[in-house]
């Protein structure tokens, strides 16, 4: 018979001052009752008080692993809604392993990564939408990222969306009533309501979808490209960056040999500094890199900081550059300003924001950072009445809900009989639908628990 009580370290490999063994299953206390002995030795393992601690020893048959805390958790309170057993041993990777076997020696087997939050979503307690907000919220790399999240584990976005489909369910059962008893006469009723709660849903659906913009910035932060001649001081802006923040998340190896990113945050804007032009290496400059390279990379961006040298006449390299980045977002950084002006015709930089800086100096760089802040406004978003998509999942199927609003407003629209847009209706309640997790193919429910770590 399969097994179906699952355990897993939760906490993340390596030294920790305590590590935890979750347990989740029917069989729950039937294998802590196996491997654990409290020291009140009153305690029932196998029929405990939930939601209770106690103190005791792990063993292996006669032997002593290690000392422990053992939580209870009990049908349908816990996280998976099932028995659950969290053991608090000490956190060396060994005695951790060690217990996880000595559970999977007694019962248990070992869970997939997301397997405890998939349970939780397949149990009903959590919708998808939520359980997607739980691997956001463990990734999230700004506190803007994980509030976001945490609206979204709390079900705002879920309840908006069931909300919409609530309001077109009611028209789609009106359409089908018109269509059983003819006689009643509704029609023309009915389709100014449907068309007033199309337009309504496509109101609210339109301003979701367009939050998607921030949502993107928040989790993938601001594609950034450091871009100026050679010299001009792109690695001392960056190092100096780097320096005053405090937050560094992350440097993610590139896919080619001189793509690297690292992330900062700058007042709470993650920005993705995307160092193509391998600017933190001295040998590798932008002239090795080539227009092409520099264009595409350009194109990628979200944003542009250009960088030219006060101190040196400007060249056609520079020239190039403003024309390069003309129709892109980007500021302007005129630096080495603790040198001797060289030039002085800032009117090149037409229409965009330039600020003087002196990387060397540090000055100047709160100015660069109040600008960057003004340019992606994400601090003043509120968060629990305008909920902010951050999954292209839920961006893909709200999409496609409003195409299908589209089409039944044009079929309204051109007179057609009501009962033709019940297609459409239906179609958009099925989108609306699979963002929270109804009628969701298993594919799509493995791809989304595969994402998270193991133990979770
Ligand atoms: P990159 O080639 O654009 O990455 O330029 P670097 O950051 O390597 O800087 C080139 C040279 O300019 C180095 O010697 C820096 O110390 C110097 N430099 C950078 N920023 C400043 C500045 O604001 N003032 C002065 N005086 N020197 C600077």
């Amino acid at each position: 018979m399969e097994k179906n009580t699952i355990a897993a370290i939760a906490t993340s490999p390596g030294i920790g001052g305590i590590g935890i063994i979750r347990i989740s299953g029917e069989e729950a206390f039937l294998v802590a009752s196996k491997i654990f002995c409290p020291k009140d030795a009153f305690f029932n393992v196998l029929e405990p008080i939930p939601n209770v601690i106690k103190y005791g020893y792990i063993f292996d048959g006669k032997e002593k692993i290690d000392e422990v805390l053992v939580s209870f958790f009990k049908a349908p309170h816990s996280y998976t809604t099932e028995n659950v057993v969290e053991i608090n041993c000490h956190g060396g990777m060994l005695v951790m392993r060690r217990i996880l076997e000595i559970a999977i020696k007694n019962g248990a087997r070992i869970a997939e990564p997301g397997e405890f939050t998939k349970r939780a979503f397949l149990n009903g307690r959590i919708d998808l939408a939520q359980a997607e907000a739980i691997i956001d919220i463990i990734t999230s790399k700004t506190d803007k990222e994980r509030n976001v999240s945490l609206v979204q584990l709390e079900g705002f976005l879920s309840e908006k969306i069931n909300k919409i489909q609530s309001k077109i369910y009611d028209v789609l059962i009106q359409i089908e009533a018109g269509i059983d008893y003819p006689e009643h006469e509704i029609e023309d009723v009915t389709r100014e309501n449907i068309f007033s709660v199309l337009m309504e849903s496509k109101e609210s659906l339109k301003k979701l979808c367009d939050s998607f913009e921030e949502g993107k910035v928040l989790k993938d932060g601001v594609k950034t490209v450091i871009l100026g001649k050679p010299n001009v001081g792109k690695s001392s802006l960056m190092n100096t960056l780097l320096r005053e923040d405090r937050a560094i998340v992350t440097d993610i190896p590139g896919t080619t040999r001189d793509t690297i990113e690292e992330y900062v945050n700058i007042k709470g804007i993650p920005l993705r500094i995307i160092d193509t032009a391998g600017i933190r290496n001295t040998e590798d400059k932008i002239e090795e890199i080539g227009v092409e390279k520099a264009k595409s990379e350009i194109e990628n961006a979200d944003m542009i900081i250009a960088v030219f040298d006060i101190s040196r006449e400007l060249t056609d390299e520079d020239y190039e550059i403003i024309e390069l980045i003309k129709n892109k977002k980007s500021i302007i950084i005129i630096n080495k300003v603790d040198l001797e002006e060289k030039w002085s015709e800032k009117e090149i930089f037409e229409g965009k924001k330039v600020i003087n800086i002196s990387a060397k100096e540090k000055f100047g760089i709160e100015e660069l950072e109040n600008e960057i802040e003004e340019l992606w406004k994400i601090n003043n978003m509120s968060t629990n009445e305008d909920i902010i998509i951050s999954n292209i999942r839920h961006k893909e199927l709200i999409l496609n809900a409003l195409e299908e609003i589209d089409a039944a407003i044009d079929a309204l629209k051109s007179d057609l009989p009501v009962d033709m847009v019940s297609i459409n209706i239906k179609s958009i309640l099925n989108h609306l639908g699979t963002i929270v997790g109804q009628n969701v193919d298993e594919q799509t429910i493995n791809g989304i628990f595969s994402r998270f770590c193991l133990g979770k």
